[in-house]
């Protein structure tokens, strides 16, 4: 089949690999300004911006069977036009329900499904009396333009809202409690045309500044116990927007239970060691998923584990046995994702100090990622 994918990052480079192995062909929509080297040589690049008809550009593209996206921030009308043609999965309505972190909120409400307390602020005034009826330190949250630590603030003191450089042109803003969590977690699940839904093995997450650094399946019992509603709240959604593809959940794991921070209607870095780690990793199962093929085990069949390659194009020192690098083809710039690690160890032990380690050796003393070059 021919499968159009939205973007020409990793993502997207990642999903295209997958789609070759198993016999498709990719092709690219990319925008008029976007970078498209992480995707060269993997298969046709069509500018969106080339076409003003929507056929026009799906003759250009060769007819696609069906079209995917590698982030959210695809526009919502080209979508709809665009679906008179081909599927479009993950349904429009996931992506428009995932897209606005306002809007996530609203839905995730809707579903009684748990977030942090949070107040949505439309101006200065709004968000200084949040400032106020919230208890600090507060996450400030821009609702599209956010992520990776860009487009969000963290509030400390009362008297520093004036400092963090908001303007009106950034309102409205998803203003939120810091939630007091032992960890950070993941669920990554893939749903089929036909309805069946494979989870991969939970991932325990740590974020630098706003930025994931490294990932680790998590096997502790306990630790699954709890996320048990979580489970059950990317089950609810998967119905609710009749899912094809992978949907990420981002929770914090907390005394009194787990609370939902975003969702991404697609494959996630939290699931990167799943290339080496699990039978059919979680680009294998979007891809057959949206092709409207079963399913592939997604489990990991040993610890499994990932290290962000962030501002770096080489490594200090060869890697072990498995242990593989993947880089993107992207220019270096500060703290931009450039690769990843993957690793699989012998038991959890070995494996959170063995990505110890690795992150000790690419980022020493790190403390903030912003010191990154
Ligand atoms: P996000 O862009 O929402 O995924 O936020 C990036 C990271 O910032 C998260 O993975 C957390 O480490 C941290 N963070 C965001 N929101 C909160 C919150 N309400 N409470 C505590 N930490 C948060």
């Amino acid at each position: 089949m021919k499968v159009a994918i939205v973007g020409c990052g990793q993502l997207a480079m990642m999903m295209a690999q997958a789609a070759q192995r198993l016999g498709h062909t990719p092709v690219f929509i990319a925008e008029a300004d976007e970078h498209t080297q992480s995707v060269e040589g993997l298969g046709l690049i069509v500018r969106r911006a080339d076409h003003t008809e929507h056929a026009g550009l799906f003759k250009a593209l060769g007819e696609p069977d069906v079209l995917t996206y590698e982030r959210e921030q695809v526009d919502i009308d080209f979508l709809r036009a665009f679906e008179a043609y081909t599927e479009v999965h993950p349904s429009i309505e996931a992506i428009s329900a995932t897209q606005d972190r306002i809007l996530e909120r609203k839905t995730l409400d809707e579903s009684n499904i748990p977030t942090a307390k949070h107040v949505i602020c439309s101006d200065t005034q709004a968000l200084s009396s949040a400032t106020r009826s919230l208890t600090l330190p507060l996450f400030i949250k821009h609702p599209r333009l956010g992520y990776d630590g860009k487009n969000q603030w963290v509030l400390k003191q009362e008297d520093q809202l004036d400092t963090l450089g908001i303007t009106e042109q950034h309102f409205p803003l998803l203003v939120e409690q810091a939630v007091s969590f032992s960890c950070e977690m993941s669920i990554i699940a893939a749903r089929s045309k036909k309805g069946d839904v494979v989870f991969y093995t939970p991932t325990i997450n740590d974020h630098v500044d706003g930025i994931l650094v490294k990932s680790m399946t998590c096997s502790d019992n306990q630790q699954i116990d709890l996320l048990q509603p979580a489970y059950q709240h990317v089950s609810v959604l998967l119905e609710k927007w009749n899912y094809v593809g992978v949907l990420t959940m981002e929770l914090f794991v907390t005394e009194s239970g787990v609370v939902v921070n975003e969702l991404a209607p697609r494959v996630h870095n939290s699931g990167h060691w799943s290339m080496d780690g699990a039978k059919a990793s979680q680009f294998e199962n979007h891809i057959r998923a949206i092709t409207g093929d079963a399913l592939g085990d997604a489990q990991a069949q040993a610890p499994s584990g990932m290290v962000n390659l962030l501002g770096i194009d080489a490594l200090p020192q060869a890697l072990k046995m498995n242990e593989s690098a993947y880089w993107y083809k992207k220019d270096v710039r500060p703290r931009r994702k450039m690769g990843h690690l993957n690793v699989i160890e012998q038991s959890d032990e070995l494996l959170a100090d063995r990505l110890k380690e690795l992150v000790d050796k690419l980022y020493p003393g790190l403390v903030s990622l912003r010191k990154v070059a």
